[in-house]
C-alpha cells in the first residue's frame, strides 16, 4: 500500500498509526461490529444453499437423486434460504451504517478536537488552505470508504470465504482450478493500481487545463483579438486536447489490457470446473450433485471477486485520507507552561521576529505597559504594529527576547489559559448557530443568566435581549433569528466582558467596530475597556492622544516613546505626524 507522501504543511499518520486507530474504534464498537459480522456470515451461509438444492435436482433429474424427496421440497428450501439470505442481509447493511455513522461522527469530533487544540500560530504558519483540504476532500474521501467501500468489501471477502469453504467440502479437487488464477488476479490488479490512478490522475489534470484555457480564452476574446494572439491561443488549446486525449488513450490501454485478463480469469476456472468436474464424474469420482454445486459455486465467486478488486482503489485513497486527518493530532504544538502567571504584567523583552527566516520585521521591541495603563502603538504601515500586537497575544512566539504574562511566556500557555489574562480584539465576531445564552458563554461557561444580563446592560446591549422572542434562549444564526451587525457587535463586546481578560490588544484597523455602528458602539466598547491594560494599535491620532502613553514603531522598533505631550515637546516624528494631522 503507498502511503500518501506529506504534501502540505502538516504531518501525515504512518499506515501503523492508521491500523491502530481503526482497530481501537472497531474495539470501541465490539458489539455493533460483531452483530454486523454475524447478519453478514448468515447471508453468506444462506447464499451457499441454494448451489446445494440445484445440485440435489440435477443429481434427482439424472436419475440417482435419493437426498432429495422432490422438487417442492427443494423449491421450499431454496426459497427459505433466499429468504434468510435477504433478511440477514437488510439487517446487515442497517446495522453497518449505523456502525459507520457512528465511525465517522467519532472521526470528526477527534478530527475538529485536534484542529481547535492547534495553538493559531501554528494553523498560521502552515497556512489554513490544507487545514480546509483535509476537513472537506479528505473527510469526503474517508466517508464514500467507510460508508459505500469498507462494507461491500467486508461483505465480499465474506462471501468469498464462504464460497471456498463450501467448495472445499463439496469437492476439494475442484478448489484446485482456483488456484492458478489467484497469482494472475493479484498482480495484474497491482500493476493496474499502480499505474491507472497516476493514469486518471493526469487526466483530471489535463482536462481541467483544457477547460480553463478554453474559458479564459472566450473571456478575454477582446485582448486576445487586440493582441493578435488568436493563432498562439488556438495551438496552445490544440496542444492541450492533444494531450488530454493522450492521457485518455493512456488509461484506456490500460482497461483493454485488464479488463480481459479479470474477465479471463473469471472464465477459465469455471471453464475447468466444468471440464475437470466432468472428467471426475465420468470416472465415479464424484456425484452430479455435487459437480453442478461446486461449478455452481465457482461461478457464485466471480460476483465477489470483482467486488474486492474495483474497492481496493477506494479503500487504499480512504487510507491515504485517514492518514492526513489523523496526522493533524501529530502537529508539534509548543510544551505548555505549567506555571500560572502570577501577575496582570504584560512584558515584552528584546522581541525579534521573522516570518521568514533572515527577514526580521521586529528589531528588539521593549514594552511594559503599566496594569490598566492605555498604550497605543503608532508608526508607518508596515512598521510591524501588528505583528507585535500577535505576539502579545501569544499567537506567535518571538524568535528571541520574550512576552510574558505574569512571568510566563505567552504562547506557551494553552488558549483558553490565555485567554483570561489577554485577548485580541478582531473583526471576527462571528455568531454561531446556537442560542443567545450560548454565544454569549462561549469563553465563559460557568457564567450564570444574571452575570450573561450583566454583561449585555453593560454595552447597551438589553433592547435587543427585549427584541428577541426568546430572551437568551432564542436560537441565532443561519435560519434562525438574525441579528443586525451592531447587534452582533454588542454580543462579542459582551463575550469580552464574560471573559474578562485583564488585558487587551486592539488593532484598530481590523477592531471590532463596523464603521456604521460606531458611534453607537463607541461608548459600549469604552465600557468594555475600563480598568483594564489596553495596547492599542492607534490608526487614528485621537486615540494616541487619549492614551496614557505612546510607542512609536518604525522598522520594528520603538523610536520614541512617552506621553502624548512629552513626544510633542521632543520635537520628534510623533509631533511631526501631530503637527501635519491636525494641518490636514
Ligand atoms: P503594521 O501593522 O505596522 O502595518 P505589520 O506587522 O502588518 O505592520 O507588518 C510588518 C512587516 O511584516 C511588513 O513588512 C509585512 O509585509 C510583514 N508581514 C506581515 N504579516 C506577514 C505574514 N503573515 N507573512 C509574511 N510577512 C508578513
Amino acid at each position: 500500500m503507498t502511503e500518501a507522501a506529506p504534501v502540505h504543511g502538516f504531518p501525515v499518520a504512518s499506515l501503523k498509526t492508521v491500523r491502530r486507530y481503526f482497530s481501537a474504534a472497531i474495539r470501541r464498537e465490539r458489539r455493533a461490529t460483531a452483530a454486523v459480522l454475524a447478519f453478514y456470515v448468515a447471508a453468506s451461509i444462506a447464499g451457499l444453499v441454494g448451489p446445494q438444492v440445484l445440485g440435489q435436482v440435477v443429481a434427482r433429474a439424472a436419475g440417482n437423486g435419493r437426498e432429495i424427496r422432490s422438487i417442492e421440497v427443494a423449491a421450499a428450501v431454496f426459497l427459505v434460504a433466499l429468504l434468510v439470505q435477504g433478511l440477514s442481509s437488510t439487517a446487515a447493511s442497517r446495522a453497518a451504517g449505523h456502525l459507520t455513522a457512528r465511525l465517522l461522527a467519532r472521526l470528526r469530533g477527534d478530527f475538529v478536537g485536534a484542529v481547535l487544540s492547534l495553538p493559531v500560530g501554528v494553523v498560521e504558519d502552515a497556512g489554513t488552505g490544507d487545514l480546509q483540504t483535509r476537513a472537506s476532500s479528505d473527510v469526503e474521501q474517508l466517508t464514500w470508504s467507510v460508508r459505500q467501500a469498507a462494507p461491500q468489501m467486508v461483505v465480499a471477502i465474506g462471501q468469498c470465504t464462504a464460497i471456498v469453504i463450501a467448495l472445499l467440502f463439496t469437492a476439494p479437487l475442484l478448489a484446485l482450478v482456483l488456484l492458478p488464477t489467484l497469482p494472475v488476479l493479484a498482480l495484474g490488479t497491482r500493476w493496474y493500481l499502480s499505474l491507472a490512478r497516476p493514469g486518471y490522475q493526469r487526466t483530471m489534470a489535463s482536462w481541467d487545463q483544457t477547460n480553463s484555457r478554453v474559458q479564459e480564452t472566450a473571456a478575454g476574446g477582446r485582448t486576445i483579438e487586440t493582441l493578435s494572439l488568436a493563432e498562439r491561443r488556438i495551438s496552445q488549446v490544440d496542444a492541450d486536447i492533444r494531450e488530454w486525449v493522450a492521457t485518455e488513450l493512456y488509461t484506456m490501454r490500460l482497461r483493454t489490457i485488464y479488463f480481459p485478463l479479470t474477465e479471463a480469469c473469471y472464465v477459465v476456472p469455471l471453464v475447468l470446473a466444468v471440464l475437470v468436474g466432468g472428467l471426475l464424474h465420468a470416472d465415479g469420482h464424484l456425484s452430479i450433485a455435487a459437480t453442478t454445486a461446486a461449478v455452481l459455486y465457482v461461478q457464485l465467486l466471480i460476483s465477489p471477486v470483482d467486488t474486492v478488486l474495483s474497492y481496493l482503489d477506494e479503500i487504499q485513497l480512504g487510507t491515504a485520507s485517514l492518514g492526513r486527518l489523523l496526522g493533524v493530532s501529530e502537529i508539534e504544538k509548543p510544551d505548555l507552561a505549567e506555571d500560572e502567571p502570577v501577575s496582570p504584567h504584560v512584558v515584552a523583552k528584546d522581541v525579534h521576529y521573522a516570518y521568514r527566516t533572515g527577514h526580521d520585521v521586529l528589531n528588539g521591541i521593549d514594552l511594559a505597559p503599566v496594569p490598566g495603563s492605555r498604550v497605543a502603538l503608532v508608526g508607518p504601515s508596515g512598521a510591524g504594529k501588528s505583528t507585535f500586537a500577535l505576539l502579545l497575544t501569544g499567537v506567535h512566539a518571538p524568535r528571541t527576547g520574550y512576552v510574558r504574562i505574569g512571568g510566563v511566556d505567552a504562547h506557551r500557555l494553552p488558549t483558553d489559559r490565555l485567554r483570561q489574562e489577554v485577548v485580541l480584539v478582531t473583526q471576527e465576531y462571528h455568531i454561531f448557530n446556537g442560542t443567545l445564552r450560548e454565544n454569549l458563554a462561549l469563553a465563559s461557561p460557568d457564567a450564570t443568566d444574571a452575570e450573561l444580563v450583566t454583561a449585555l446592560e453593560a454595552v447597551d446591549g438589553l433592547p435587543m435581549l427585549e427584541r428577541l422572542p426568546g430572551g437568551l434562549d432564542t436560537r441565532l444564526g443561519a435560519g434562525a433569528n438574525q441579528l443586525s451587525p451592531g447587534e452582533s457587535q454588542q454580543v462579542a463586546l459582551a463575550r469580552l466582558i464574560l471573559a474578562d481578560p485583564h488585558t487587551l490588544v486592539l488593532d484598530e484597523a481590523t477592531a471590532l467596530l463596523d464603521p456604521r455602528a460606531a458611534r453607537h458602539l463607541e461608548r459600549s466598547l469604552a465600557r468594555v475597556l475600563e480598568g483594564r491594560t489596553v495596547i492599542a494599535v492607534a490608526h487614528r491620532l485621537q486615540t494616541a492622544r487619549d492614551a496614557d502613553y505612546i510607542a512609536v514603531i518604525d522598522h520594528g522598533r520603538i523610536i520614541e516613546q512617552g506621553s502624548h505631550d512629552d513626544l510633542l515637546a521632543a520635537e520628534g516624528s510623533y509631533a511631526a505626524l501631530w503637527r501635519s494631522w491636525q494641518g490636514a
